[in-house]
């Protein structure tokens, strides 16, 4: 009998006692809103503004509704115009585009490489075409961040980071989100940490904080914020920077704060699992494993592998197989968007030019998440029953 798995990729653990605990304190307060404090009070968004400021290195965070609000607040406290071009990642999920949309911006995407990063040689080719890079590191993959930061100073790139799956990870010791201007967080459901919904946003820069702070609505009461840049920041633009209303509330920010003490402890458990499932599936004929650069401090949270140069047919034969055995694996490569799974040309309202050496990679390219409840053996078994299909399908081709 072939072995089945059987628990839910999509289940995630409980938020801490400790969390329950102050967001019940918060909801017999009645004050959920973030400035609903008694006179000496910072609230605890304000509070885990200080925390994450701190955790990250930054000099400022904001709290924020989600990780899309957070970058399309980070577009506009640039300035970006509408019918301005953006560059983005050819190899990310919908938010990312959705955001550069949000503010009438036009994606340009650029290329990903067998490394799933970002194809630092088409960065190059078309930085000339924008001076914005939001930089998606999808899936928890860091590029060359050394090189990419020369890039981007040669060419006068301002770089965002999305951070979503990147929240605790670092190159050479600089977090993540500490290399460019700006650093983009979420604590959706499926990110680090666990809100439901919910964004952060740092930077060391006063200005683009303070523009920042007025963007997500603070009805002129920034001054409550857990990290405030000076007033005169605010002199300058409070008149002229619209209320666009996106903040986060005390709730989120309860639960957020004890998962905030536990990010590292929880990313060495994420590590665990991806390198069980990473040694599980080494070495299965015609299956790539995505090495890690040892610059990366990665947080395993999810893990991907590729079957390049496969059929669609033969892939999609995988994914079934494994399917019925209980393992979802998610196909970059599918015609259609599915789930959380879309190509760059599926954006349709961000018009692409064809990249054939992108397409080859995407269209191998299958993708897991590893929740921290699956144990150690379940991730050995995930990775015995992908070997094993990956082996059998394989073995019919070649017949
Ligand atoms: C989840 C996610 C975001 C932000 O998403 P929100 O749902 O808006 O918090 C951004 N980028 C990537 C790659 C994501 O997966």
């Amino acid at each position: 009998m072939s072995e089945i798995f059987t628990r839910s990729f999509t289940q995630q653990e409980p938020i801490p006692e400790e969390g329950i605990r102050a967001a019940m304190e918060v909801m017999q307060s009645g004050r959920l809103h973030r400035y609903n404090l008694s006179p000496s009070e910072v609230g605890e968004v304000g509070l885990l503004e200080q925390e994450f400021a701190a955790y990250t290195g930054a000099t400022y965070a904001l709290a924020v509704a989600s990780g899309g609000y957070a970058m399309a607040t980070a577009l506009r406290a640039l300035g970006v115009q509408p019918g301005e071009k953006v560059l983005t990642n050819a190899f990310t999920l919908a938010p990312v585009p959705g955001a550069i949309a949000s503010v009438g911006a036009v994606p340009v995407f650029v290329g990903v490489t067998e490394s799933l990063t970002i194809d630092l040689e088409d960065l190059v080719n078309k930085a000339g075409a924008a001076r914005i890079l939001m930089l998606s590191h999808m899936r928890g993959h860091l590029c060359d961040m050394d090189r990419l930061v020369e890039i981007a100073c040669e060419h006068g790139l301002t770089i965002v980071e999305d951070c979503a799956h990147t929240m605790g990870a670092a190159w050479n010791g600089v977090p993540s989100g500490r290399h460019g201007l700006i650093g983009c967080y979420s604590t959706q459901t499926y990110k680090h940490m666990n809100s439901g919904e919910g964004g952060l946003l740092v930077t060391d820069d006063p200005s683009v904080m303070a523009k920042a702070a007025m963007l997500s609505g603070s009805y002129m009461l920034y001054g409550r914020h857990g990290t405030v840049p000076p007033e005169a920041e605010f002199e300058k633009i409070k008149y002229e920077t619209p209320n666009i209303s996106g903040r986060m509330d005390h709730l989120r920010a309860a639960i957020l704060r004890p998962q905030l003490k536990a990010l590292d402890a929880q990313c060495a458990k994420w590590n665990a699992r991806y390198r069980v499932v990473e040694e599980g599936l080494r070495g299965t004929p015609g299956l790539k494993i995505v090495e890690r650069p040892e610059a990366e401090t990665y947080v395993g949270s999810s893990i991907q592998f590729l079957l390049l140069d496969w059929s669609d047919g033969a892939i999609a034969e995988v994914v079934a197989r494994c399917a019925k055995r209980g393992v979802e694996l998610k196909w970059f490569g599918g015609a259609e968007p599915a789930g959380f799974t879309s190509r760059y040309d599926s954006w349709r309202y961000a018009p692409s030019v064809p990249m054939p050496e992108s397409d080859r990679v995407l269209k191998g390219i299958l993708d897991m998440r590893l929740p921290l409840t699956f144990t150690l053996e379940d991730c050995a078994l995930i990775a015995r029953i992908i070997r094993a299909e990956v082996g059998a399908v394989q073995q019919a081709a070649a017949s």
